[in-house]
């Protein structure tokens, strides 16, 4: 039988979401359109639903499949270098077309859009973020889905396997990569569905956001946009052409199921089961290298959040009307790096980054309030295209660090 391929599905399923949405634009109370958004619902919670043990047990095996403390530092080193430099790269994307296009200077934002900061959980300062990293109870971190918790604990975990006197012929460490390889096949069973998760999450986006609202800050939807297509379409393939000698587009097509899925989902954790099956499958990385390197991604590297955090503050210093100093711009782009790496990967977590840069600029809350509330009204397509370049990058990440530990990639791609 000749059976389309999943990203053809997806894709299917995208154009007739949009049609749907349009149809049922006022009408959300409508049985049909209920149960078509509710299919998004249960798509996104049983992709949820495996997150938490799937990075769990991905990062167990991958930290203790590297077996000698020395691989794991030199891709650990590699990983981290990578995912710096590529989201510094994006920052200065966004610093430079903020900068250039002036989105902010002469927007008027309605003041219905005012809203209340407290109402956003506070994000916390970076020193805080840093030590919240180690769970107090690894178990309560799992079921609160604190995932910079699970990741310290269980690349601890994975590190003390390995220092086990049987080694990789431990008991335990049988037990762990079983465990992964169930979590795997549940994870393919759940991807079947996402042509009917996306097709139901497609139609509630499009039915339930308005256009008007792009009007009045179109300029800064434009230059969001344009930093992150210079991002993804340019600057992300040059890097992976140049480590990897392959054509980009391979990439593309390899991870196109995992684009559309970051793209529904707007959430780079929801999709990193996803991500892991398009770098194993379809572009041939190690389960070594892609359980290690996808997880710690899909947590830390954000290069769409980071372009955004930076591009998001300037754009508010410019509706205030403030002169941003060299020292100010420093500043912004250092906190937004790091906001990016704090930021969840969850819908909407960049934007309640926001505070941290502009807290660390000296904008009181107050002012920012207005602003971001009109941000908010439109960061759900923002958000759905940072999320698709967050994913976009580790995924080229982790191909870089396989061929850079020896694999050869996309040798037998469908
Ligand atoms: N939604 C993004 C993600 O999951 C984070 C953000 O809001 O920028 O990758």
């Amino acid at each position: 039988m000749n059976k389309l391929k999943l990203h053809h599905q997806i894709i299917i399923a995208m154009i007739v979401g949009s049609l749907t949405g349009f149809l049922f634009k006022g009408e959300t109370d409508s049985l049909v359109y209920n149960i078509i958004i509710s299919m998004g619902i249960i798509f996104i919670r049983l992709l949820k639903m495996i997150i938490v043990p799937l990075i769990f047990s991905s990062i167990v095996v991958g930290v203790s499949s590297i077996a000698s403390g020395r691989a794991l530092g030199r891709i650990g080193l590699k990983t981290v270098a990578y995912y710096f430099l590529t989201s510094l790269l994006a920052i200065l994307i966004g610093l430079s077309l903020t900068n250039l296009i002036a989105p902010g200077v002469g927007t008027t934002l309605a003041s219905s859009n005012a809203f209340d900061p407290s109402s956003l959980s506070k994000p916390g300062s970076i020193g805080e973020i840093l030590i919240r990293m180690i769970p107090l109870n690894p178990v309560h971190a799992a079921s609160t889905g604190d995932m910079l918790g699970i990741i310290f604990f269980s690349i601890l975990l994975g590190v003390s396997m390995t220092r086990l006197e049987d080694g990789s012929n431990s008991f335990v460490r049988k037990f762990f990569e079983s465990f992964f390889k169930v979590m795997m096949k549940m994870t393919e069973m759940i991807i079947k569905l996402a042509p009917l998760g996306v097709l139901g999450l497609i139609t509630k986006v499009v039915a339930t956001t308005g256009l008007a609202i792009f009007i009045s800050v179109g300029k800064y939807v434009v230059t969001i946009a344009l930093g992150l297509s210079i991002h993804i379409l340019f600057v992300l393939p040059f890097i992976f052409y140049v480590f990897t000698g392959k054509n980009p587009i391979l990439h593309f097509r390899a991870m196109a199921p995992a684009m559309a899925t970051a793209f529904s989902t707007s959430s780079s954790n929801a999709t990193l089961p996803m991500t892991i099956k398009c770098v194993e499958k379809n572009a041939g990385v190690s389960n070594k290298v892609s359980s290690f390197v996808l997880p710690l991604g899909a947590t830390i590297n954000m290069d769409g959040t980071a372009l955004y955090e930076c591009a998001g503050v300037l754009f508010i210093a410019q509706v205030l009307g403030v002169d941003l100093t060299m020292y100010q711009q420093l500043v912004i782009v250092v906190t937004a790096l790091l906001a990016s790496i704090g930021a969840a990967g969850i819908p909407s977590a960049g934007l309640v980054m926001i505070f941290i840069v502009t807290q660390a600029v000296g904008f009181k809350d107050q002012e920012v309030a207005l602003i971001v509330g009109t941000m908010l009204a439109v960061d759900r397509p923002l958000d759905m295209f940072r999320t698709v370049v967050n994913i976009f990058s580790d995924s080229v990440g982790t191909s870089l660090i396989a061929k850079s530990e020896g694999e050869s990639l996309y040798d037998d791609m469908d």
